[in-house]
This record gives structure tokens, sequence and C-alpha cells, in this order.
């Protein structure tokens, strides 16, 4: 586990237009950052400083990571990701060195993304008292990392969560996190971008195309990921009924299949 803290992952071919559902005024800003990461010098000669960490906070399933990948992709970057939780360790000091790894080897391999997600399980708010535990220790070496690069050493840290809340604020300081988005369930328009992306390049029956608004329409509180895994189950049974391409009764079957595995939603009557 400690050798694939310190590797960079090879990234698939994501870009902005993969993530669906992202509002406009955060897509404005994303882009706003990419310039400006993409271009330190003339930042600098302006008087911007490049954003050291991007927090990315919302329900799971929506896109968090497929954002921080499109980011990494967009910046021509090296792509570090691990989970909060890959930190904690009772051995004393375990925790604090793999911290400094992750930074050092993405400082070799600059650009660099280091994206860390469920990052309350590193990041989570400290005693008020201080104990000294060995996850103090461990969040201390973050922020002396985060500190201790310079604004323009090419290395983005991006942050995931589903719990803003429980974050520690020294980790959210300006300079530390610089921006923070939440990144929300989609609406019925986010939705229907999301179904299109999930669809590109899938053989579908003209009556599953004509059924796609409705379909937004009536998946309110689903997720990107849901979405997603909708169309795979609907492709799955597709190709084991040896068809040619994806009927409406597959992705009726798909939607039935999703509802049951959830057990706190029904459908919405569009
Ligand atoms: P978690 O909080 O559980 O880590 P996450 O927000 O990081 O979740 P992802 O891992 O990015 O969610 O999403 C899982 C998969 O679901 C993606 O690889 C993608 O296929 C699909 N998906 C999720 N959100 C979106 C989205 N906004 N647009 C397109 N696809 C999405």
């Amino acid at each position: 586990m400690k050798n694939s803290l310190a590797k960079a992952r090879p990234l698939p071919s994501i870009t902005l237009d993969d993530v669906g559902g992202i509002p406009e005024e955060m897509k404005e800003e994303i882009f706003q950052t990419l310039a400006i990461l993409k271009d330190p010098e003339r930042s600098e000669k302006i008087g911007i400083k490049p954003p050291k960490g991007i927090l990315l906070y919302g329900p799971p399933g929506t896109g968090k990571t497929l954002l921080a990948q499109a980011i990494a992709k967009e910046m021509n970057a090296s792509f570090f990701s691990t989970s909060g939780s890959a930190f904690n360790e009772m051995y004393v000091g375990v925790g604090a060195s793999r911290v400094r790894s992750l930074f050092q080897n993405a400082r070799k391999q600059s650009p660099a993304v280091v994206f860390i997600d469920e990052v309350d399980a590193l990041a989570g708010k400290r005693k008020p008292q201080g104990g000294g535990d060995e996850s103090e220790k461990t969040l201390t070496e973050l922020l002396v990392q985060l500190d201790g690069g310079h604004s323009n050493d090419g290395i983005l840290f991006i942050a995931a969560t589903n719990r803003k809340d429980m974050l520690d604020e020294a980790f959210l300081r300006p300079g530390r996190v610089d921006f923070s988005f939440n990144v929300p369930l989609p609406d019925t328009k986010g939705r229907r971008e999301i179904i299109d992306i999930h669809t590109r390049g899938k053989k579908l029956a003209s009556n599953v195309v004509a059924s796609f608004d409705t379909l937004a329409d009536s998946t309110s509180g689903f997720s990107g990921a849901e979405l997603s895994s909708l169309f795979e189950t609907a492709s799955r049974r597709a190709v084991r009924n040896g068809q040619d391409m994806i009927e409406k009764s597959d992705l009726d079957f798909a939607l039935d299949r999703t509802i049951l595995g959830s057990t706190s939603r029904t459908l919405k009557d569009p």
C-alpha cells in the first residue's frame, strides 16, 4: 500500500465534458483556476498566486473523483490518488511519513495533482485540548506539506469529502484550501447531461432515446454514479439477451433494479 501511495496513476482520457450536472458558476471558476494553473508565469506577472488546494464536497457518487481526474488531465499533470483512510496507522510516525513521501514523489513528477478522497479520515477536527495522538501528527504533517510548497511548484492538492462539516478549520484555511466547491446531486438538467454522457457510443433503440427527458425528470435524487450504473445494467442485459441494441425493456429492468437497490427511493411521476 505504501508503494501505491507513492506512484502516479495513469489517467483515463477524461475531460470536463465528461462531467455532467456541474453548476455553470462552478464550471466558470474551474476554467479560471485551470487557466491560472496552466500559465503560472503569466499569472505571477499579473500578480495572481496559483491556488494550492481545492476541496470538492458533496454526496457520494456525484463526480468528485471524476472532476479531480478531469482537472489533472486538463493540466497535463501526473495524478497521485489515495484515500484519507490510507494514512490511519497505529504505528508511530507511519501516517506522517506516508504524507511526506506522497508529496515528495508528487514534487518529483510535477506538474502533479495530489488527490485525497475521503479526506475527513485524515483531516478531521482535532480535539480542542490537543491530544497529540497519531492521527493529529499525520494531519500536522499534511498541513506542513501544504504550507511548505510554493504556490508555483506545480503541485495542486485536491481533496474530496462527503462531510465538510467534519474537517479541521486549520486545514480549510486559504493558502491550504483556496477554493471549496460543492458538488451537488444533479438537478433535472444535470441528469439529462449525465444521461447523454453515459449513452455516448451506445447503440440505443429509438424509444429509449425518446424516453430520456422523462427519465431525467423522474430520477430526482439519483447521483451520477447511479445514472451511470443504470446504463451499465441495461447494456449488460442487452448483451446477455443477444440483442444488438439497448431496448426500452432493458432500461426499465435497470431502473427497477436501481430503485430496489435503494431502500429510500421511489420513482417520481414525471
Ligand atoms: P464518492 O464521494 O463516493 O467518492 P464521487 O463523488 O467521487 O463519489 P465518482 O467516483 O467521481 O463520485 O463517480 C463514480 C462514477 O459515477 C464516475 O466514474 C462516473 O462514471 C459516474 N458519475 C458520477 N458523477 C458523474 C457526473 N457528474 N457526470 C458524469 N458521470 C458521473
